[in-house]
This record gives structure tokens, C-alpha cells and sequence, in this order.
């Protein structure tokens, strides 16, 4: 099963795709924790991106296509995947397509996770606080201003995918403004 998550940034879609994810035994493909890798590991594909995230900007649609297109090679993705932050442009999911069609597979099912944008800010306020308080580092693009940009490009860039994925049938909105369990029983039905 071939599964995208598409939500904007901080709605929970880490959280959700993580328990999907494990609970069909398919591995979770989040592209932002990938290019965070590449940049703790100091690589050159880190070093182009780290400026760009730092701004909330998106990366260029044909490295993380790359990235992608590579990593649904390995074995693991066999029986499918969960993608959670890609394709985040009508032109990333376009090449998606042309990656998927090539290896004759196709995308199932594009589950939206809907929270509204004041929501996000105030849960993200809590999560900084959240994660201060445990003594743990703050992701250096979550403060309120570059969250607020993040916002801004997902409104932009990203919800256009809706429609574009409505038209093939595949979107199931989820209220995501609900308690985790809850939003967790919602995607369940959604997907089975
Ligand atoms: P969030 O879940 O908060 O939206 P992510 O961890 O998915 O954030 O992504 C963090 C940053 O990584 C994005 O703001 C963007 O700069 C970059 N990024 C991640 N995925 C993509 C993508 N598919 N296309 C372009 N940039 C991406």
C-alpha cells in the first residue's frame, strides 16, 4: 500500500504517519527528517539544504524527488510506504507519477490531515515550551516567525495537491483537531 500524508507543518502528520506506518509494517519516508540527517551528517546535499529549511523555504522539487526516487528502491518498500512531507508541489507529485508509473506502482490513498492555522501556532508555541523544558535542542526552524512563512508556503505550494489528488479520487480529509487516539481511529477507517 502507497500511502501520502499531506498536512500542514505541525498538524501531527509525524506522529499519525509513525502509528500507520507501523501498524501496516511499511517503513515512513519523511523527507524532512532525511534532509535533517544529511545535514547532522554534514554532507554537501546537507549544506545546500540547511539555508533553505532554516528560511522555511522548500527545497528544490528535483533533490527531494531524488531522494525519494532512490529511497523507494530498497527492499523495504516492497509492500509499500508511507510518504509524509513529499510531494509538497503539484511538480514533485508529477514526478512522483513518473517514478511510481515506471516501476508500473500507484498511490493508493492521499489522507489530508486538516487543522486550522491558529491551532498550529498555538500548538507550536507548546511544543517549543514543551521541548525547552525536557532540555532538548528546538528544531532551528521552529519559532514563530519561520513557522508562520512554513504556513504561508504549505497554503501556497502544497494545498494545491488536494485538488489535484481529488480528481483521481484518492483524498480522505481527516479532522485533525482531535485527540491523537482519535485522529489515529479516523486515518484507520480511512485506510482500511
Ligand atoms: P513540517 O512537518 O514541520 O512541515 P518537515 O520536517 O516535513 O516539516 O520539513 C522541514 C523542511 O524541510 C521544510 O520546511 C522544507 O524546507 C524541507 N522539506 C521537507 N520536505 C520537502 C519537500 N518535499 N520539498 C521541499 N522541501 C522539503
Amino acid at each position: 500500500m502507497i500511502i501520502i500524508f499531506l498536512g500542514p507543518p505541525g498538524a501531527g502528520k509525524g506522529t499519525q504517519a509513525k502509528r500507520i506506518a507501523e501498524k501496516h509494517g511499511i517503513p515512513q519516508l519523511s523527507t524532512g527528517d532525511m534532509l535533517r540527517a544529511a545535514i547532522a551528517n554534514g554532507t554537501e546535499l546537507g549544506k545546500k539544504c540547511k539555508a533553505i529549511m532554516d528560511a522555511g523555504d522548500l527545497v528544490s522539487d528535483d533533490i527531494v524527488a531524488g531522494i525519494i526516487g532512490d529511497r523507494i528502491e530498497e527492499p523495504d518498500c516492497k509492500p509499500g510506504f508511507l510518504l509524509d512531507g513529499f510531494p509538497r508541489t503539484v511538480k514533485q507529485a508529477e514526478l512522483l507519477d513518473q517514478i511510481l508509473k515506471n516501476k508500473d506502482r500507484k498511490v493508493d490513498v492521499v489522507l489530508e490531515l486538516v487543522v486550522d492555522d491558529e491551532a498550529l501556532v498555538e500548538r507550536l508555541n507548546s511544543r517549543i515550551a514543551e521541548t525547552k523544558a525536557r532540555g532538548e535542542e528546538v528544531r532551528s526552524d521552529d519559532n514563530e516567525e519561520t513557522f508562520r512563512k512554513r504556513l504561508g508556503v504549505y497554503n501556497d505550494q502544497t494545498a494545491p495537491l488536494v485538488p489535484f489528488y481529488k480528481e483521481q479520487g484518492l483524498v480522505k480529509s481527516i479532522d485533525g483537531m482531535k485527540s491523537i487516539d482519535e485522529v489515529t481511529a479516523a486515518i484507520e477507517v480511512a485506510v482500511s
